[in-house]
């Protein structure tokens, strides 16, 4: 017998994407009234909102199911009690970043590359991010702090890779990152931008015509590593976006980070990999979440995650198994996490 499986929202109308971001979702209530869920959830939200507000954009709710309390999508976004329960090795800064910004705006732990924390904002706030308790004020180097920042990627001649990071570097407007590209073009040992974003996803719209225009004519090599952890964050909308920066030559990757109940099984996973190829997107990292204070209940402890790994191994091709890492504070890269045959 089929499922009854009620209709999913109609899509938004398409704005551009400042208007869309100004337009997002704060208030649980109408999270709530719009997915058709028992109102009484919205008292859950209150307390864990006060730590970290709620933000979605309307066409990332569009892709939730309505009347599933337990929808993927959902449970990434909706602030709940859990948050507030504090376990001793959750912590508000677990890889202690703050102690690896060479400047403000700048975080230098890799060989040959560098991240610009181009801004503090998202344009979706995902409960399992450590951005909650990230102090990003102190991180705004400003016009005079970006100039010291060209200053050191000129001075060392091993840098040959830029991240845009943040936050999410595609909420900068473009002038912005155009006046950041245009500095970095001009240092001849860079060769790659990299823009590490979630927005072509929660905001497919921020793929603009400005955007493409300024992106096409770069002398750099141009990578987009999006953010995406399940196959229903995927529509038609994010294809079209992804088809275009494929047009113009930009690398596209995905990392997804691994999170009980949200996509811990090997069907998620596949369905994941799958769908990201679809659209032109390879998967490159599957993270380890990082022991962030209020997001234990997100975790995935790492046999499991190991026994995942197999399953996705034995089942996709090797192009469409990311690399399962975490992130150990003071490592010089990502560590893998390795796999014995089961
Ligand atoms: C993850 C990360 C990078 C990029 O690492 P790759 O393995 O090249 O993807 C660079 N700098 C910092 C600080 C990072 O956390
Ligand atoms: S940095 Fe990425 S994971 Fe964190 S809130 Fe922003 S979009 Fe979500």
């Amino acid at each position: 017998m089929l499922k009854f499986r009620p209709m999913k929202l109609a899509s938004p109308p398409r704005l551009s994407w400042t208007r869309a971001l100004a337009n997002a979702i704060t208030d649980p209530q109408e999270l709530i009234a719009l997915l058709r869920l028992d109102p009484h959830i919205a008292a859950e939200t209150q307390q864990a909102l006060k730590l970290f507000p709620l933000k979605v954009t309307r066409s990332f709710v569009a892709r939730m199911e309505p009347g599933d309390p337990t929808d993927p999508l959902l449970r990434q976004v909706l602030p709940i009690n859990a948050e507030l329960e504090s376990h001793s090795d959750f912590q508000t800064d677990p890889l202690n970043e703050k102690h690896a910004n060479k400047l403000p705006g700048l975080l230098h732990k890799y060989h040959g590359r560098v991240l610009l924390l181009v801004t503090g904002a998202c344009g979706i706030n995902c409960r399992f991010c450590f951005r909650r308790n990230f102090a990003y004020s102190e991180n705004n180097p400003g016009q005079i702090g970006w100039e010291e920042v060209f200053a050191y990627l000129a001075a060392d001649p091993t840098i040959e890779e830029v991240i845009f990071s943040g936050g999410d570097p595609l909420l900068a407007p473009d002038n912005h990152l155009q006046f950041l590209h245009d500095h970095i073009s001009q240092i001849k040992h860079i060769r790659r931008l990299r823009i590490h974003s979630r927005m072509p996803i929660v905001l497919p719209e921020r793929i603009d015509q400005n955007l493409l225009k300024w992106l096409a004519s770069s002398r750099l090599d141009v990578i987009l590593v999006t953010h995406c952890n399940h196959a229903n964050e995927i529509d038609q909308h994010v294809a079209h976006a992804m088809h275009a920066l494929k047009a113009i030559n930009v690398t596209l990757l995905n990392q997804t980070v691994l999170l009980h109940g949200v996509n811990d099984t090997a069907t998620d996973l596949i369905n994941l990999s799958k769908a990201l190829f679809k659209i032109g997107i390879l998967p490159y990292y599957l993270h380890m979440l990082d022991k962030v204070a209020g997001c234990a209940h997100f975790a995935v402890n790492e046999a499991d995650a190991k026994q995942l790994a197999c399953q996705l191994a034995k089942r996709l091709p090797g192009y469409l198994v990311p690399k399962l890492v975490k992130e150990v504070a003071g490592y010089p890269a990502k560590v893998p996490i390795v796999i014995e045959p089961i």
